[in-house]
């Protein structure tokens, strides 16, 4: 097991960020960490790197304690923050050469630094300073400083954010890479993201984990149950599709159209039938429809 993480709860003062959180990652495993805003991913990436301490729980990264092992944790943890502070004065490779000191790399350092910047593409733009980058280049940067010294577990805080689409197809394919030898925890919004790159998401909400589960199964934890998308010939009003038999909740996409959701294993179409005859309305589609990663998503954070 790469990362253990056993009923986590912080407090910044007064205001709780994460609330008995627990979640375990296997080596190898690329993990998203899926939440709105304010949910808690940063705070939790930032304990399990070390960087802050729980108010209450444990952490076990690559076998050591946070709490009584933090050094060897940060030796088996490469970190890239949200908005990846750099130094934009300095040369890629110089920069690269001083973090290769932080982790006391010694005469590897050059070998290793080398290294990373072809893992990471960066190249042909090694010569340049950091701050005459483009921001994707400087992603790329932010990768190269958080695999320096080959850790066995990446924590990528939003490494995506604010990139263009070539950009952020090219930073997934590199961390897709990094993923078949590393064990990976990513925070994002982005639900393409999570299906492109992740084998498993944990979404949390209010400091809370919503959902563990593999990616292709978190579509089947529908907890609102069934869901039917439907569309009349002329226009209904929201409260009258509300009150359909069965319905536990609608959402109104055209005047004409709906996704109605029921309770789990419920099967209201005939009630929507019974509907549409005695509104005198004709029913042009109902059809079950399949739940996208997205729906999961609004559905647990809700
Ligand atoms: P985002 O997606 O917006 O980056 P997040 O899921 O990473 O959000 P956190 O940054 O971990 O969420 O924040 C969780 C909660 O803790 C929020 O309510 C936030 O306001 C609060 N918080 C975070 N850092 C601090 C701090 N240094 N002092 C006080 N409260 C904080």
């Amino acid at each position: 097991m790469s990362l253990i993480v056993q009923q986590v709860t912080k407090f910044y003062g007064r205001q709780k960020a994460l609330e008995d959180v627990s979640f375990h990652i296997r080596k190898g495993e690329v993990v998203a960490l899926l939440g709105p805003n304010g949910a808690g991913k940063s705070t939790m990436m930032k304990i399990i790197s070390c960087y802050l301490r729980p108010t209450s729980g444990k952490i076990v990264v690559c076998g050591f304690d946070t709490a009584t092992r933090p050094i060897d944790v940060k030796k088996c943890v490469g970190y890239l923050p949200e908005n990846n502070p750099l130094y934009h004065d300095m040369y890629v490779k110089e920069y690269l050469l001083f973090v290769a000191g932080v982790y006391r790399l010694g005469k590897a350092a050059a070998k290793r630094v080398d290294e990373v910047i072809d893992m990471t593409a960066l190249t042909d733009e090694h010569k340049k300073t950091i701050g005459a980058l483009s921001k994707g280049y400087r992603q790329r940067v932010g990768l190269a400083q958080a695999l320096i010294h080959d850790p066995e577990v990446l924590i990528l805080d939003e490494p995506t954010s604010g990139l263009d689409p070539n950009q952020l197809a090219e930073i997934r394919a590199l961390i897709k890479e990094i993923g078949r030898s590393k064990t990976v925890i990513l925070s994002t919004h982005i639900m393409q993201e999570v299906e492109a790159v992740c084998n498993r998401a944990v979404i949390i909400n209010k400091g809370k984990v919503m959902a563990d589960a593999p990616t292709s199964e978190l579509p089947l934890m529908n907890r609102s149950g069934s869901v039917l998308s439907v569309e009349f010939d002329r226009d209904v009003e929201l409260d009258q599709v509300k009150k359909i038999k069965g319905v536990v909740e609608v959402l109104q996409e055209t005047p004409r159209t709906f996704k109605l959701y029921s309770e789990r294993d419920s099967d209201i179409r005939a009630d929507v039938f019974n509907f549409a005859r005695e509104k005198e309305l004709v029913l042009l589609t109902l059809s079950s429809k399949h739940q996208s990663l997205e729906d999961v998503f609004r559905d647990v954070t809700r």
